[in-house]
Formats: C-alpha cells, structure tokens, sequence
C-alpha cells in the first residue's frame, strides 16, 4: 500500500525561523549525508538525493541541484506528507518517493537516493540482485529487487519503488539508480555503499559465468545471525567472556 498522506494537514509552520531553530540537527545530517555520498564514490555532480524524517508529518530533503559543497543549512527545505515545501530553495524531483516510503514504512529515519555506478549499470539490465552472496541479507531479504522503470519524479516511480521496497530497506530502480533507507542517514548510507559494492561483486561474478546462489534456508539463517548481529542473543557458545579488561584477560589467557 501506498500513504500518500492525502487529506492530511500539515502542520502548521510559524515562521521560517521557528522551522529553522527546530530542525538544526537534522539539516546538518541531510548536508553531511550528501557530501558522504560524493566522498565514498556514490554521487556525481548533483545526482542523488537525502533526506531526513523530523516526525510521523514531515521530513527535510536535500534542495533540487545545488552541489553539495555549497549547501548551507537553509538551503534544506522542509516537505510536509500531504505535499507542501517550505524553505528558500525546492525540494529534489524525487521528494514523492521519499515522501510515499515515510508514509508507508513509520520506522524509516532516512532515506538515501544514489545513481551509483555499478548498481545502476545492473539495474540498466532490469536485473536486482539474488542471493549470490550472504551480505544481500544486509537489505532485510533474500535478494534486492529491482523496480520496474518509471519516468523520475512521477507517481508511478514512487509507487514502484514501495512496492520494491516491501520487507527490505534498499531497491534499486531500472535504468534509475538505487534506494536505500535506514533508522537514520549513516544506516541508509551505509547501505547504499553496500549496495554498490554487492553490484561490482554480482557483476563481476556474472562477467566469469557460473553464478551460485545460495539456497532460502541458508538465506534464513543469515538473516537470523543479521537480526541478533553484535547482541548477547547472537554469543557463539564456543567463545567465553574473558573479562571488559585487556590487560586482565591476556593475563588470565596466560
Ligand atoms: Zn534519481
């Protein structure tokens, strides 16, 4: 399903000041998120877009092509569900699919929109990508759609893109580019990079021939490992706590 937050009123904005007090952090994540995607290698020139939830109403995305060196925190402009911007400068052409994720996925923080090389080369073919290696787990499935192509900017991209997205936090969009999302902007980014990466890797792969996939059982059982990842849930039972302390441990291990 798609929210379109049709019918809903946005909230009502004082001032520009007022909106510019209140959403000094979340501005700043959406310009740091923007110069990282051109510092990891993700974005060239003005392509690719970022934005940030502010609440269950709102979000704040990266202007429509203003380079990213020269974005200044006024320059974020403040996008509300039911469609209305607010600020000095336009939203991306994109807003639509990120304002249609917000609305139907209440736990996406940010969302990260790249035309990055390899992904896109792959979804140029109209292929996603399969479980040919465990990290596709990464994005919440047993694989990376791909959505089918849409005009950017449209109704039917973002509706595309939502339906792609369904149970997993990154797609990529034919002959477009790649979606990631996350609880915040380092998580969607973080993605996006791995993204990348597991594109070069799949077509790599497919260049020599003889892909293997792995099957849906072991798929489940990576993603299991995923969900506990880096909790005491997920403590290897044939590794025992030596102690908090360095020092102490080597000592003991001695
Ligand atoms: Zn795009």
């Amino acid at each position: 399903m798609t929210a379109r937050g049709r019918g809903a009123v946005p909230r009502r904005v004082a001032s520009r000041k007022g909106v510019m007090a209140e959403a000094a952090a979340p501005r700043a994540e959406v310009i740091a998120a923007c110069r990282a995607l051109t510092r990891f290698g993700l974005a060239h020139g003005t392509s690719g877009n970022v934005s940030v939830r502010l609440d269950e109403r709102r979000f704040l995305i990266s202007p429509t092509g203003v380079a990213y060196d020269s974005l200044r925190p006024g320059d974020i402009p403040l996008v509300s569900l039911a469609g209305r911007w607010f600020g000095r400068l336009p939203p991306s052409s994109e807003w639509r699919f990120h304002r249609d994720i917000y609305g139907a996925r209440p736990e996406v923080g940010a969302i990260v929109h790249t035309h990055s090389r390899q992904a896109t080369a792959l979804a140029c073919t109209g292929r996603g990508i399969p479980a040919f290696h465990y990290m596709v787990a990464a994005a919440g499935g047993a694989d990376i759609r791909c959505a089918p192509y849409h005009t950017f900017g449209t109704q039917a991209l973002s509706d595309a893109a939502v339906t792609a997205l369904k149970d997993r936090s990154a797609c990529l969009l034919a002959n477009h580019g790649v979606i990631a999302v996350g609880r915040d902007a380092r998580a969607a980014l973080k993605l996006a990079g791995e993204v990348e990466n597991l594109a070069v890797q799949y077509c790599a792969a497919l260049a020599l021939g003889g892909v293997r996939l792995l099957d849906e059982a072991e798929m489940s059982r990576v993603l299991e490992k995923f969900r506990t990842y880096g909790t005491l849930e997920a403590a290897d039972p044939e590794l025992e706590f030596g102690g908090a302390r360095l020092a102490r441990a080597a000592k003991a291990s001695r």
